[in-house]
């Protein structure tokens, strides 16, 4: 039988209905559609997409199950390594992990070990198979560790992937949020057109079933310190406390009303649920025309936002080129099909008010130049080009740091001169029994990795407290 070249296509809400709600864009894999593209994959005995995968999951074994249609296995095989296999199956770069190693796509596409992920865990989800099985969970468990007390600091994927493992060791984990929710840039930066968030609540009590407990409304570093938590009986502690603190351009007219950082402006819309309550318009006011400054992940979801909010015109402004941008490619695939427009190659050097909101962005146009440091062709200002952009809202998405509220409260913890908490490769920090991992150690960086390095550290936590004892 002919081998089919490309993958499977996923059926999706059409881009002129979808930019009128917030619905999941894409709907998933048939059972059919999902052994189709099972059959593509080769097998291969050496399995790189393993490797590829931040948390190792058995991709060729698993779609095997799914080949054989036997789902709930699949989904104890997926479960084995990740506890948000929803999650990574809608969101991970897989362009960049699994399938950028994967053995059919060097002539063909790769296998979508996303898509297949996502269809196995949905399928679970949807039937309440999705908890792993007791025997299962017993065969990781280790008697001298049952009923220690351990601390994570932050309900993120890094925070949640540590607590998981920790928790399957048998150790009594306690996680503890600042916010009122978990799940951090899951719940609050992701739209719910690319993960709704009832998917992300599943996948949480999937985690507090294998007995972690969370503690939601506490700020470590504020409401009680880490060395507090020591003297409370916690013996280890992992800190994934992300990077949620905006950066900003630093050009005038920053301060204007109608100028938002990403971060303010995708978390007014996820927390304050602008899409279930369309009479009374939205929580956020964005007006016609909205450019959205950056390309990465950030930026695409605060555009393709503010379109589903009303905006008819929304610019990405990018000071790099198309190949430059960090975004996923479906990201920007459906920006574009959304009628996002790339004004690339400009660098905003002003925003200008008229009655004290913002009225135009002054951009520059750049061309690109030498490589810099990272390899990338360096975009450098052409002289004379500055024009401006009219607009009633700016959104910055150019990266965020780590808030310093935790590490400054902590005596002793190593930071980096931008913040983020310095660590050896087991993701221990310069404080004895404190590890670390996710975005405040590496910077915004992505669910996957944050998860790999949850899962480093609880490997480490676990060899920290056999040997204490
Ligand atoms: P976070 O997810 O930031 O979680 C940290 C948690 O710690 C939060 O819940 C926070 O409230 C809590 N916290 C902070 N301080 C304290 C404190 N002092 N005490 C207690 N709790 C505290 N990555 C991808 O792979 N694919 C994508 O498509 C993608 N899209 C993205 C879109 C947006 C809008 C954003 C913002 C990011 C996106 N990312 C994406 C990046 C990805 O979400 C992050 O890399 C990942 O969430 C980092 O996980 P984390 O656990 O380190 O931190
Ligand atoms: Fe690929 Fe992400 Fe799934 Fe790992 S978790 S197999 S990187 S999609
Ligand atoms: Fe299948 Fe690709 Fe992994 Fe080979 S590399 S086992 S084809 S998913």
């Amino acid at each position: 039988m002919a081998v089919q070249k490309e993958k499977t296509p996923m059926r999706e809400q059409k881009p002129e209905e979808r930019i009128k709600n917030f619905k999941e864009v894409p709907f998933g894999y048939t059972d059919q559609e999902a052994v189709v593209e099972a059959e593509r994959c080769l097998q291969c005995k050496h399995q790189p997409c393993v490797e590829g995968c931040p948390v190792h999951v058995p991709i060729p074994q698993f779609i095997q199950a799914v080949k054989d249609g036997n789902i709930e296995s699949a989904n104890q095989i997926i479960k084995s390594k990740n506890n948000l296999p929803a999650v990574c199956g809608r969101v991970c770069p897989q362009e960049e992990q699994c399938e950028n190693v994967c053995v059919m796509g060097i002539k063909n596409e790769p296998v979508a070990i996303g898509r297949l992920e996502r269809y196995v865990a949905d399928y679970n989800m949807e039937r309440g198979t999705s908890q792993s099985g007791d025997e299962e969970l017993k065969k990781d468990r280790i008697p001298a560790l049952i009923g220690k007390k351990a601390a994570v600091i932050g309900a993120g994927p890094a925070g949640l992937t540590a607590a998981a493992d920790l928790a399957r060791y048998g150790l009594k984990v306690t996680v503890f949020e600042a916010l009122h929710a978990t799940g951090g840039v899951l719940r609050y930066g992701i739209p719910e057109f690319r993960l709704p968030k009832d998917i992300v609540d599943q996948e949480v009590a999937a985690i507090k079933e294998l007995g972690v407990e969370i503690k939601l409304n506490v700020v470590v570093g504020k409401s009680i310190t880490v060395d507090e938590l020591f003297e409370q009986g916690y013996e280890a502690m992992f800190i994934g406390v992300g990077a949620g603190l905006p950066r900003f351009l630093g050009i005038p007219g920053e301060n204007l009303n109608g100028v938002y950082s990403a971060n303010e402006f995708l978390t007014r819309v996820n927390l304050m649920k602008a899409f279930k309550y369309p009479e009374y318009k939205t929580p956020v006011v964005v007006g016609k025309k909205v450019a959205v400054v950056g390309a990465g992940n950030v930026a695409m979801d605060a555009a393709r936002t503010a379109k589903r909010l009303g905006a008819e015109d929304v610019y990405i402004v990018y000071r790099r080129a198309k190949e430059q941008m960090p975004a996923r490619s479906e990201e920007i695939h459906h920006a574009g099909e959304e009628g996002i427009e790339f004004k690339l190659l400009n660098n905003p050097v002003a925003i200008h008010a008229e009655s004290g909101r913002v009225a135009t962005m002054e951009c520059q146009k750049m061309e690109l130049g030498e490589k810099d440091a990272s390899g990338r062709r360096r975009p450098v200002p052409i002289a004379n080009s500055n024009w401006q952009l009219e607009l009633d809202t700016v959104i910055i998405a150019i990266g965020q740091n780590p808030n310093p509220l935790l590490t400054s409260s902590t005596k002793d913890l190593k930071t980096k001169s931008w913040g983020g908490i310095e660590v050896d490769s087991d993701q221990q920090t310069s404080r004895e029994g404190i590890y670390a991992g996710g975005d405040v150690v590496t910077g915004a960086a992505t669910v996957i990795k944050a998860m790999g390095a949850g899962k480093t550290a609880a490997e480490n936590i676990k060899k920290y407290l056999l040997a204490k004892n």
